[in-house]
């Protein structure tokens, strides 16, 4: 019995009937661009994340891309992030012809770690990219602190936590700006990609909704240079017959992750991950564990057919694309040793308890 890292066809399996009709509903109007698809997802991401706005786009790196083009980063500025996460977060920046800066993560959260920010801040620092990793929240509160004292603006890359919670605050609330991404392996997944923006400033929210536009306001009156950069009505229809049953799905995902917990506390060789105490509703978009015997713990895995990845093997410090940053491995023991020892495992909500006990008996006696 194979055991897939994600089944989408599952989810798909479930939803067929409604999906279907969704996206008929969009062929029959042939309204593609904004359609008010757009519109009611956007109202209903802005309640679901208590936040006053929404701005839909066509992906989770131009959420973080138009972000910070709202809050003026450009050449010449430093905007500060973790040193461990997907590209995006970084390569954006790069993008805006400004320099990412990177910090060490915390060992426990694998999320930055806010006693290393003042070090890294200097009078050309412009905004801090928090990200929420794996489904877990960074810690907002020491994070938005530093952040308010140097005056910089806080966009968090909140990809892979849509719904997670920071001392019962959502994921992408407490920054100035919220970027989520619905790539298909996303809690919240779309048909393609997708991406949305959340912020309780108007002055924010109206920037954004003119950069993915070409930087339009009204039509063919342009104040800045903009992007085209917006999510597809038939993307939204399919996003609104989700995201109900997101909450649930979240849920299914933290029951499984329990059920990993209690299997592996006893097991030397692996680490499972740690849930921060502030963090009081942890997603689990990827449910990661740590070992050093990684190597042999990933072969065993391949020839058992269970799904497996590691996300992500290379720091940023350690890009090529970054080579000319100047960085030296000895400012980052902490993403250096972790890089070295993760792994992801089956935690979608479809897993079936089979499934899951032969994976946990599986990582078991390969880690023995
Ligand atoms: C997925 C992801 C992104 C980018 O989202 P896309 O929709 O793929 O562009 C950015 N940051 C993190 C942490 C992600 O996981």
């Amino acid at each position: 019995m194979a055991v897939p890292l994600l089944d989408l066809k599952r989810q798909y399996a479930y939803l067929k009937e409604e999906m279907d009709a969704a996206i008929s509903e969009v062929f029959e109007s042939e309204l593609f661009i904004l359609g008010p698809q757009v519109s009611e997802l956007e109202q209903k991401i802005a309640e679901y994340c208590h936040t006053k706005y929404a701005v839909a786009v066509a992906s989770g790196s131009d959420a973080l891309l138009l972000s910070l083009r709202a809050c003026d980063v450009g050449p010449g500025d430093e905007v500060i992030t973790s040193d461990f996460s997907f590209f995006a977060s970084a390569g954006v920046v790069s993008h805006l012809g400004a320099s990412p800066v990177f910090v060490d993560i915390e060992p426990d959260s694998y999320n930055i770690n806010p006693e290393l920010l003042e070090k890294a801040i200097t009078p050309k620092t412009k905004a801090i990219v928090p990200v929420h990793l794996f489904g877990q929240m960074a810690d907002m509160d020491p994070i938005m602190q530093i952040a308010k004292m140097h005056n910089l603006k806080v966009v968090e890359d909140a990809a892979q936590s849509i719904g997670a919670e920071y001392k019962s605050n959502l994921s992408g609330s407490i920054g100035d700006l919220g970027c989520f991404s619905f790539f298909p392996s996303k809690n919240l997944g779309g048909s393609g990609d997708g991406g949305m923006i959340v912020t309780n400033s108007q002055e924010l929210y109206e920037k954004c909704k003119m950069l993915r536009s070409h930087g339009e306001k009204p039509k063919y009156y342009h104040r800045i240079v903009g992007y085209n950069s917006r999510l597809d009505s038939l993307q939204a229809a399919t996003l609104l017959v989700k995201l109900p049953y997101l909450r649930k799905w979240s849920e299914k995902r933290i029951e499984h992750a329990r059920r990993y917990d209690e299997a592996f506390k006893d097991v030397q060789a692996v680490t499972t991950p740690k849930v921060m105490d502030y963090n009081t509703f942890h997603i689990y978009n990827q449910y990661t564990l740590a070992s050093p015997k990684r190597k042999k713990i990933m072969v065993g895995l391949k020839d058992a057919e269970i799904g497996h990845a590691i996300y992500y093997p290379v720091p940023f410090h350690k890009q090529d694309c970054f080579a000319d940053l100047g960085y030296k491995p000895e400012d980052f023991e902490v993403t250096n040793e972790v890089t070295e020892q993760v792994f992801s495992i089956p935690v979608y909500p479809e897993l079936t308890d089979d499934e899951q006990a032969r994976v946990i008996e599986t990582i078991k006696k390969l880690a023995s």
